[in-house]
């Protein structure tokens, strides 16, 4: 690794101004290496979606496959025993990154998707009767969204969601009237991954538990990128995915109070789940066993500790700081390109580095097959947010988002990608394959003309 080395869980603020060099790190992403087209190089801004992986990780999972393979908790010999170790010492790895009170409240999960659904199944089937309120944001991905209505259908409670601003913020004051309701739920996302807006979560997980609701926190968009104490944040859930943190594919992590999830029942039936079965009933093995029934994805897990370890050496102070400086250039510099809107806040204090946009009547699509042509990677579509897309009354966006490996030369291709998308789409002939170029911010200008 080549870059300042800071403090284990980012946890000084000083770090906040250690400088990251995305181009240095890249170096240690093989898929730069590999997957440069045409002779143009990658430039990867889709990391909201999916984040690459280093070698430390990719090695990880090959080293377990080819080293330690064995289905763990059950086997008496020796193999088992010690991939039964590495994934227990995964679990108490990422127990310290998010500052949980003990290993037990993290669960394995498939992502932030299975874990937000294991909390609706499972919690709202012991908690929730007809009546009972569930709020949700319009923001939300709708991972965090429909399990709820699932899970409203089967108890007969009812839904009621906070709306956006049109800048892209929640509305605090119809959060506060909410709350006034009493609601048993509050889901919430940490970071919106449509927007990149950056709600104050310790302050309204607060207000969810003073009106007696318990906060789910979908991090998916958040434990990426900045330091999260889920003991300072207080949320009663926290549900986010590896693979968007330099993590394996389809892996992730339910955390819970230890509490909340020794009183719920289990997600689902199988092996290692159980106490004692019965043929006409089953006891419980404790949590999290409880929670993971079947055999888990045991390299994923081991891997992650090497995408943690990869994450804390930088420090996250001084990732979400490098991030947000990336962000703000980013929306400098596309601030010069013509007709292009940026949606949610503009501000930099309110929003990560995911930023979505339009431009002008160019369809989100095509804007990201023009820039595909030229290597570079953004995400075009509804991000899987449909109600935000409708509070904006657009069909889809285009999104650029950055991680720890991007830097502002990304930036600058992205944007002179833009203006060579305008002049294709708007009569400049048919696309002829030229390499689009950084162009810097010197001669954006000249280039925007
Ligand atoms: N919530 C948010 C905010 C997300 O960005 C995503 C991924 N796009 C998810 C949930 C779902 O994550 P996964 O697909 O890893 O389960």
């Amino acid at each position: 690794m080549t870059t300042e080395i800071g403090e284990a869980n980012g946890t000084n603020a000083a770090l906040a101004t250690a400088s990251i060099d995305g181009a240095a790190l890249r170096h240690d992403f093989p898929i730069f290496r590999n997957a440069v087209v045409g002779g143009r190089p990658l430039t990867f801004l889709d990391s909201a979606a999916s984040s690459q992986k280093p070698q430390t990780v990719i090695d990880a999972l090959r080293t377990y496959y080819e080293t330690s393979n064995a289905n763990i908790h059950r086997g008496v010999y020796h193999l088992s025993e010690i991939a039964t170790a590495q994934y227990e010492e995964a679990r108490k790895r990422i127990a310290r990154f998010i500052n949980a009170a003990s290993p037990r409240e993290c669960v394995f999960v498939r992502g932030t998707t299975e874990g937000l659904n294991l909390v609706a199944s499972s919690w709202g089937r012991a908690n929730l009767k007809p009546g009972d309120l569930i709020v949700y944001t319009e923001m939300e991905h709708h991972s965090n969204i429909i399990p709820w209505q699932l899970i409203a259908e089967q108890t007969g409670a009812r839904i009621a969601w906070v709306p956006m601003t049109p800048d892209g913020f929640l509305d605090r004051e119809a959060f506060s009237r909410l709350m006034a309701q009493g609601p048993k739920i509050l889901a919430l996302t940490h970071v919106g991954n449509a927007l990149g807006t950056v709600n104050p979560v310790k302050e309204l997980i607060a207000e969810a538990h003073a009106a007696g609701a318990v906060a789910v926190l979908d991090g998916a968009q958040s434990v990426p990128h900045m330091p999260i104490d889920v003991r300072d944040l207080d949320c009663d859930f926290l549900a986010f995915s590896a693979h968007k943190m330099l993590g394996p594919m389809g892996s992730g992590v339910l955390y819970g109070k230890k509490a909340l999830l020794d009183a719920m029942p289990p997600y689902q039936g199988g092996g290692s789940m159980i106490r004692k079965v019965e043929l006409t009933h089953t006891t419980w093995a404790d949590v999290p066993a409880k929670f993971e029934a079947g055999t888990p994805s045991v390299g994923d897990a081991i891997a992650l500790t090497k995408a943690i370890d990869y994450l804390e050496a930088l420090g996250m102070n001084a990732v979400w700081a490098h991030e947000r400086e990336l962000g703000a250039y980013a929306v400098e510099r596309l601030r010069e390109v013509p007709d292009l809107t940026i949606y949610g806040p503009t501000e930099m204090d309110h929003r990560s580095g995911v930023i979505s946009f339009g431009l002008g009547d160019i369809h989100p699509h095509d804007v990201a097959t023009l820039l595909d042509e030229q290597n570079i990677a953004v995400r075009a579509g509804h991000h899987c947010a449909q109600p935000v897309m409708r509070a904006l009354d657009v069909m889809a966006t285009t999104r650029a988002s950055f991680y720890l490996y991007n830097d502002r030369d990304d930036v600058d291709r992205l944007v002179g990608g833009l203006h060579h998308a305008i002049r294709t789409m708007n009569g400049g002939g048919l696309w002829n394959g030229a390499e689009i170029r950084a162009v810097p911010q010197s001669e954006a200008v000249e280039a925007g003309q």
